[in-house]
């Protein structure tokens, strides 16, 4: 079982902190919704999002970026529903040594080449592309970064003022930076929308499962950061047990367009 719990927060960059402040999270949470307007959300994760491609490589086939725009678009429909307004969009990196997936303040999201060769079938990738969504919805990283940089500051990002804490804010949302980037809190929070999205689009939720059942094969591997990821951020049996309970809850018959998603990510092999 340890095994199976360790990926869940590993790979997925989605981490959970274990650093004991979780009662805190709400409250975080309120004052960060009171810091930052979504006007400077919008900002800075735009800001972000050209210095992320600015240093990785955005995947160059454009099949394959439609066919994932495509994938996610049910998901995204239901997105709407709980924040309307914003530009979610999703951007395909091509890094085969990532396995990950990440989201920006105010709906750049982004997938890297690993996630998509280790995934298997439609309902794994919209498991975690669902999940990255919740965390937009809920504005996690603006409420996370207006508590810990100040709205002020902030406001100096988007105006390219303070480049050293943008180049940290992208670390840390790319992952590769020091600091753990969501609490438990937000982690619960960005599975509910997540596991509600997959199954209203038609996914199969299990998949999610799935796919974190392979990452955990990963984990045993060398040095690379996915091992890092998990060494530092062990997931928690109630992460995983919640989800399982959510889906049962919600029982669907998805789809998983196994076949379809294979022919299309068949050159990533
Ligand atoms: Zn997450």
């Amino acid at each position: 079982m340890n095994r199976v719990h360790s990926l869940l927060c590993s790979g997925l960059i989605c981490l959970v902190t274990l650093v004991g402040n979780n009662g805190c999270a709400s409250v975080r949470q309120a004052l960060g919704q009171q810091l930052v307007s979504v006007e400077t959300e919008v900002e800075l994760g735009q800001k972000m999002a050209l210095q992320i491609e600015a240093e990785n490589t955005v995947m160059r086939d454009a099949q394959l970026q439609r066919y994932v725009r495509h994938l996610m678009q049910p998901l995204i429909d239901q997105a709407w529903g709980d924040r309307p307004g914003i530009d979610y969009r999703i951007t395909v990196l091509d890094d085969p040594t990532q396995v990950n997936a990440f989201a920006l303040p105010g709906g750049p999201m982004y997938v890297y080449t690993g996630l998509l060769a280790l995934a298997e079938d439609e309902a794994e990738l919209a498991g975690v592309l669902a999940h990255e969504l919740g965390h937009v919805v809920a504005r996690h990283s603006a409420n996370r970064l207006g508590t810990q940089f100040g709205v002020q500051l902030l406001m100096g990002v988007t105006l390219g003022e303070a480049p050293e804490e943008l180049a940290q804010m992208v670390a840390d949302a790319a992952g590769a930076g020091a600091m753990a980037r969501f609490s438990r809190d937000d982690e619960r929070q960005a599975d509910g929308y997540g596991v509600k999205y997959t199954i209203a689009a038609g996914y199969d939720p299990a998949g999610l499962m799935s796919l974190f059942e392979k990452i955990g094969r990963l984990g045993g591997g060398k040095g690379d950061s996915l091992e890092r990821f998990m060494a530092s951020h062990p997931a928690t049996d109630e992460r995983i047990t919640r989800i399982q309970k959510q889906i049962s809850r919600e029982p669907s018959a998805g789809v998983r367009n196994g076949p379809r998603y294979q022919e299309m990510t068949a050159g990533l092999h």
